[in-house]
């Protein structure tokens, strides 16, 4: 058994947690959360951290004698093995250059690595979650964004420029024309991402106030709410078949708001896999996820411990 800090930071909200790790089992012992600080600076951003993994230590009552390391999940493109921020979205002005794992060794003393939040949420899934027992997984978060991790034998496939997994930024037929959040269009994200669902309704002539209330009509038998529900299924499942097609994973895991909208959502998107999968990875299990909200802390504590 080992225990870790672990601290997963987003552009909108940071938390931080004491992780015990025991096998194929983890748990959060202790956790604090706050807003990140994000319009305040980076440096900001790195003191609020600090201090937050300090307080969720205090709180739950231990010292630095008592952990092993620190796992810190950040937002943004994080070079695992030095943990260095190399590159990050406006949600986080001036994170870029930021020395995750040196600063957190600066503070407590403790060994400290650093892992991109979505890497740490796919390694969290991975071995404590949906794809537990499972040699390899791709991982597809469907929410705000589309994003996704692949996890091979307990490691995550972190690329070379440390940016693989962005599944929204594949090109899908149906998504052709449609503006994507990365500047370029005819990428899945655009069309089919929270966002992108909710922009299409609209485009097609609906009124809604977001995408759950989309599904909440299409759910009601709303003619429109559905079609738009199954294209944007439809599309996400072509993108995954075509990424079954490269990667042949193990399972898939599901996760993120628009993965729990409805079964409408889900059959469309098998559908979409069936469609573009060849015949020998089209029956590669599809799962929802199970880690949960504390999947990236359990991804970091986990990669913490992985040279400890
Ligand atoms: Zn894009």
């Amino acid at each position: 058994m080992q225990r870790f800090l672990a601290l997963d930071l987003g552009g909108t909200k940071t938390t931080a947690a004491v992780v015990e790790l025991q096998g194929r089992d983890a748990r959060v012992l202790h956790s604090a959360s706050q807003p990140t600080p994000a319009r305040e600076g980076a440096n900001s951003v790195l003191a609020a951290s600090l201090a937050l993994t300090r307080r969720a230590l205090t709180e739950w009552g231990g010292d630095t004698d008592t952990v092993a390391g620190v796992g810190i999940a950040s937002a943004g493109v994080i070079d695992p093995q030095r943990g260095l921020v190399t590159h990050a979205t406006d949600a986080l002005p001036g994170w870029p250059g930021t020395e995750l794992a040196a600063a957190f060794t600066g503070e407590f003393s403790l060994p400290a690595r650093a892992l991109n939040d979505v890497h740490a949420h796919g390694l969290g899934e991975a071995l404590y979650g949906a794809g537990n027992g499972h040699p390899s997984m791709l991982m597809v978060a469907v929410g705000t964004g589309i994003g996704g991790a692949i996890v091979i034998d307990g490691h995550p496939f972190t690329g070379f420029s440390h940016a693989a997994g962005h599944v929204g930024h594949i090109a899908v037929p149906e998504a052709e024309g449609v503006l994507c959040s990365c500047g370029r269009t005819g990428h899945l994200e655009g069309l089919a991402s929270g966002p992108g669902i909710h922009a299409l309704y609209t485009r097609r002539g609906g009124q809604a106030v977001d995408t759950k209330e989309v599904a909440a009509r299409a759910r009601d038998g709303e003619r429109l709410a559905a079609e738009v529900l199954r294209l944007a299924g439809f599309a996400t499942g072509r993108v995954i078949g075509g990424l079954l097609n490269v990667i042949d994973p193990a399972v898939v895991t599901l996760t993120g708001g628009v993965a729990q909208i409805g079964n409408l959502w889900r059959t469309a998107v098998l559908d979409g896999i069936e469609y573009d999968a060849m015949d020998v990875v089209m029956n590669t299990p599809v799962l929802d996820a199970t880690a949960g909200v504390e999947a990236a802390l359990l991804g970091a504590a986990a990669w913490a411990g992985k040279d400890i």
